[in-house]
């Protein structure tokens, strides 16, 4: 499956009918909430209450029926993010009914649309202009509908892509990445990316406008007006850290068959509750989101030690957040603390394949080869420095 995202340009009338179809998936979704608050709800027993919901609600079948049942899968998907959460050991309280203005997609499944040039046509909505800006393959699962905070429209449209065969993976093209503050990514062949520092730019404005917001009369039009201000710079914040993580996590997949980076879980034990620090973490797991489906193959590694363990000898040299050299005096090994880190992650990774169970067919090279390989290659590199 693969999904293609496009701007959608309605006009008035179809804008107030999308927004109506949002109403009414929440509308509907709440009343599932409010089952679910009492028992868990299975996608049946949804689909049950919303039978008997259009029963007594007749207004319900002006509406596309496989769109109000789809709405069961987002529940779905809510109640098992609350358990996935529960057993991480986090606090969880009860299901919460979706407020105006959270509750912003709605999904068309297997029929009622379809996709010309420049039009999307919704079954109940009509011919809704579209920005195509790339082709599509033509078998099209679904279409996802959604709202930006700022008030766009787009469509997601999910393809289903023919059968592939499964890629040959060339452990020679392996890499190890580091994720940190100072550098975003720093990898394993010497490459550093620089934190973008977005965030900090615009954190200046969220915070101004913030107070802006808090200031002025609750249900006021100039609190409104600074809400949708708000909104706006948060939509661009993400717009652009998207759009950076995109960039760079393409070239990783272009460029290499393997990505090893460290599993985050581990440092998150090391909690700080700092603002930007805490964007910072939810900031890299999404990047790592974005590698994980892109690249053949993604593998985090369970390790710890990586910045302290000298990627030569394995000698320990502990060093606070503030030291960015790598200094080693058993092997006068001197390197970049994040360019160390990244070596490491990869000699265990491949530590890791070396040990097993990759099928043989899966295979252009072993990583028995390849880290004999990359041995050699980086007693190169070393000697630059
Ligand atoms: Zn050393």
């Amino acid at each position: 499956m693969r999904n293609y995202k496009f701007r959608l340009y309605p006009n008035l009338d179809q804008e107030y009918k999308l927004q109506n179809n949002l109403n009414v998936c929440k509308w509907v979704y709440n009343k599932f909430v409010e089952q679910a608050q009492k028992s868990f709800l299975s996608r049946n027993d949804m689909n049950y209450i919303l039978t008997e919901l259009k029963q007594s609600e007749s207004w319900l079948y002006q509406y596309h029926s496989k769109m109000l049942q789809m709405v069961s899968t987002q529940l779905e998907g809510t109640e098992k993010a609350l358990i996935e959460l529960n057993k991480k050991g986090y606090k969880t309280g009860q299901l919460r009914f979706a407020r105006y203005n959270e509750f912003r997609t709605f999904t068309y499944n297997q029929s009622g649309f379809k996709l010309n040039n420049n039009k999307l046509f919704l079954s109940k909505i009509g011919d809704i202009r579209i920005k195509k800006h790339r082709d599509t393959p033509d078998n099209i699962k679904q279409v996802i509908v959604t709202k930006s905070k700022s008030g766009k429209w787009h469509a997601c449209i999910t393809c289903e892509l023919v059968k592939m065969n499964l890629p040959k993976i060339n452990f020679l093209k392996s890499v190890g990445i580091d994720v940190g503050i100072k550098s975003f990514a720093y990898d394993s062949d010497n490459h550093s990316t620089p934190n973008p520092l977005n965030l900090k730019k615009m954190l200046k404005p969220l915070v101004r406008v913030q107070r802006k917001v808090s200031r002025r009369k609750k249900g006021s039009n100039n609190r409104l007006k600074a809400i949708q201000h708000l909104q706006r710079i948060h939509e661009r914040i993400v717009n652009r850290r998207n759009d950076f993580q995109h960039k760079l996590s393409s070239i990783y997949a272009n460029h290499y068959d393997v990505v090893f980076v460290e599993d985050l879980r581990i440092q998150n034990m090391m909690k700080n509750h700092r603002l930007a620090q805490s964007i910072m973490d939810s900031s890299w797991s999404l990047f790592l989101q974005k590698l994980e489906y892109k690249c053949k193959l993604f593998v985090e590694v369970p390790t710890r030690n990586t910045t302290m363990d000298c990627s030569r000898c394995g000698n320990k040299v502990p060093k606070s957040l503030a030291v960015r050299i790598h200094r080693c005096d058993k092997c006068n090994l001197v390197i970049d603390r994040d360019y160390n880190a990244s070596i490491n992650i990869l000699q265990k990774g491949l530590k890791i394949f070396s040990q097993n169970k990759l099928p043989q067919e899966l295979r252009k090279v072993t990583p028995v080869e390849i880290s004999k390989r990359s041995m050699k290659q980086e007693a190169n590199t070393f000697r630059r420095w």
